[in-house]
């Protein structure tokens, strides 16, 4: 009877080690990057990671589960741990998998804006405020339904002027980063939706001026920002391809251009590093 105990406890532990295979797009993460954790054998419930849970969804294409884990641009490098916590009869267990943060290498900028983007009027800074908490509301809302129905596009054809990250000096006073990819784009360019989803933001907002902002599902958003003139608006579904916009140069810029930008999991992240993951691990 022992025995028969014995090799039941054993076969348990095999079982429950077997059970769930988890596999890490990269355990070496640069701050604001994006990394994927793919389950097989049962879906996790979610990635521990820097004090956030980053959810498992199921794969739309392919076996399996999914979480997109991200990093906050400020995070300093550091050895760190992602705990994968998931079910098993009811009963929460872990599995901690060690994950380097290193030290992104992102250049510096100098710019010279307008005055009043680079200084602030207490009113300014009260509008600033608010559509900062708005914006993280809205990041931070996982929507269930994923729209996403094929491999991310480029918000335009362009060449990049200025690479995501960069830390900015604005009129040798504000200190701040680059938080999307700016495109080259004249006023009057079309500007498409990258993928499938929901328009949540279609407004004038200080730093991104005209822009509009998409939940895709899933904690996954894209930014197109600096607009003359809205094609959309909150609440419309639009298609990969369809016009969002016209480009502008509205807000806090040097010029006409195009900014975009991606939000995952509450971070907002490169959104080119985000693209290939994305495109290349779940399509
Ligand atoms: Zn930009």
């Amino acid at each position: 009877m022992l025995k028969l105990v014995l090799v039941l406890i054993i076969s348990t532990i095999l079982f429950a080690k077997d059970d769930l295979v988890l596999k890490f797009s990269s355990t070496k993460v640069a701050n604001a990057k994006t990394f994927m954790v793919e389950a097989k054998g049962k879906k996790p419930e979610y990635v521990a990671f820097l004090g956030k849970r980053f959810p498992f969804y199921e794969k739309p294409y392919g076996d399996g589960y999914y979480a997109l884990v991200s990093t906050n641009y400020y995070q300093r490098p550091k050895h760190t741990k992602a705990v994968v916590v998931y079910l098993e009869n009811g009963v929460k267990r872990y599995r901690s998998f060690a994950v380097d943060i290193v030290k992104g290498e992102y250049k510096k900028e100098k710019l010279t804006v307008d005055p009043s983007k680079a200084k602030f009027s207490p009113k300014d800074r009260a509008r600033i405020a608010k559509e900062a908490r708005e914006a993280k509301r809205i990041y931070n809302t996982y929507t269930p339904t994923f729209y996403i129905d094929e491999p991310f596009g480029y918000p335009l054809h362009s060449k990049i002027t200025s690479s995501f990250g960069n830390s900015r000096i604005f009129n040798g006073i504000l200190k701040s980063y680059h938080s999307g990819t700016d495109f080259r784009a004249k006023t009057g360019t079309p500007i498409i939706a990258t993928n499938s989803g929901v328009v949540v933001i279609a407004k004038n907002r200080f730093f991104a001026g005209n822009s509009v902002v998409i939940d895709h599902g899933h904690g996954i958003y894209t930014g197109y920002y600096h607009l003359s003139k809205f094609k959309v608006k909150v609440g419309d579904f639009v298609h990969k391809g369809d016009v969002v916009g016209l480009s502008g140069a509205t807000g806090r810029v040097t010029g006409p251009h195009l900014h975009f930008s991606v939000h995952v999991g509450g971070n907002c992240v490169d959104p080119l590093q985000f693209l290939e993951l994305v495109n290349g691990w779940l399509f």
